[in-house]
């Protein structure tokens, strides 16, 4: 039996008509873009449910419609063929409950980490006192207090990842999407900033979509892990973690779950991977 295989196994099944445990769902997905080239199908028959409160990881090469998927989830593309529902309804527009951040960072570089992260309080129209109190609040959960005054340049790479995520949670979103944040930063820091949207998303009960190209982030972050193949993209896997949800990133690699859980993932992509050589 392998590792996969066994957790499987040991995971108990939640009964179906627990309301409300699937928020987002992927019935028979498939989006088509149309190029100079023609058309072509980037992602196929996608089935997804992405229950409350569970952290999923979307992992794939460049290209399998990672990306493609947030958006629709985040109501900005429309599927081709199938459907995207979010708490049971239809996605048609503006999905106002998701919250998106991606690769880049997007600071307003003139205002400094406090102004930033106020930005969808102002939006919302809350009292300068309430902004501050709530700000506050985010930016020690986030771990940047005593840089309430630097402005985006001052900051490391993480420091801006975390201002991000901050701006991120004062819109509270319900569901946060989170394509390939952690990309840019250096093994430690992305390490890091994992245990801390772990331990953040936990704390504030976030139902979490992250993509990433990245194996180990995948099995490391994700409840469940969503291996897709190439383009067109469709899931090949669909994995409960075997690490458990109190998991300790930091301590992982000492975990032969994890071990042979990302030897498995890679040992399936590695054909692909010949086959472009
Ligand atoms: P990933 O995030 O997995 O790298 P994407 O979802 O960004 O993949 O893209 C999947 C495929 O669809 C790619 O070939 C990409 O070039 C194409 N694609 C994505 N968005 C568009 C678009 N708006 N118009 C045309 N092609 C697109
Ligand atoms: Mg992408």
């Amino acid at each position: 039996m392998t590792v996969t295989q066994a957790a499987q196994a040991a995971t108990p099944i939640r009964p179906l008509d627990a309301v409300g445990w699937q928020l987002v769902e992927f019935s028979g997905v498939a989006k088509d873009f149309t190029t100079p080239e023609g058309p072509f199908r980037a992602v196929q028959d996608v089935n997804l449910e992405v229950r409350r409160g569970e952290v999923v990881t979307l992992v794939g090469p460049s290209g399998c419609g990672k990306s493609t998927l947030l958006n629709m989830t985040a109501g900005l593309f429309v599927p081709t063929a199938g459907k995207v529902s979010y708490d049971g309804r239809e996605i048609r527009q503006i999905n106002t409950k998701t919250g998106y951040m991606t690769q880049n960072d997007h600071l307003l570089p003139w205002r400094n980490v406090l102004d930033n992260i106020a930005v969808p309080l102002e939006i919302a129209g809350l009292s300068r006192s309430d902004i501050r109190a709530r700000v506050q609040v985010l930016i020690d959960m986030v771990g940047l207090t005593g840089f309430e005054q630097s402005f985006p340049t001052q900051l490391s790479g993480g420091m801006r990842k975390r201002a991000a995520l901050a701006r991120l949670l004062a819109y509270d979103p319900e569901t946060l999407l989170l394509d390939e944040p952690f990309a840019a930063l250096d093994a430690q820091m992305r390490l890091k900033m994992q245990v801390e949207l772990l331990s953040i998303s936990r704390k504030l009960n976030k139902t979490v979509l992250f993509v990433t190209h990245d194996l180990d982030e995948a099995v490391g972050l994700g409840d469940r892990i969503a291996v897709f193949s190439p383009r067109p993209g469709t899931i090949r896997r669909l994995i409960t973690s075997p690490l458990g949800h109190d998991r300790d990133l930091l301590r992982l690699r000492h975990e032969p779950a994890y071990a042979s859980l990302c030897a498995e993932l890679w040992d399936m992509i590695v054909p692909s991977i010949e086959s472009h050589q």
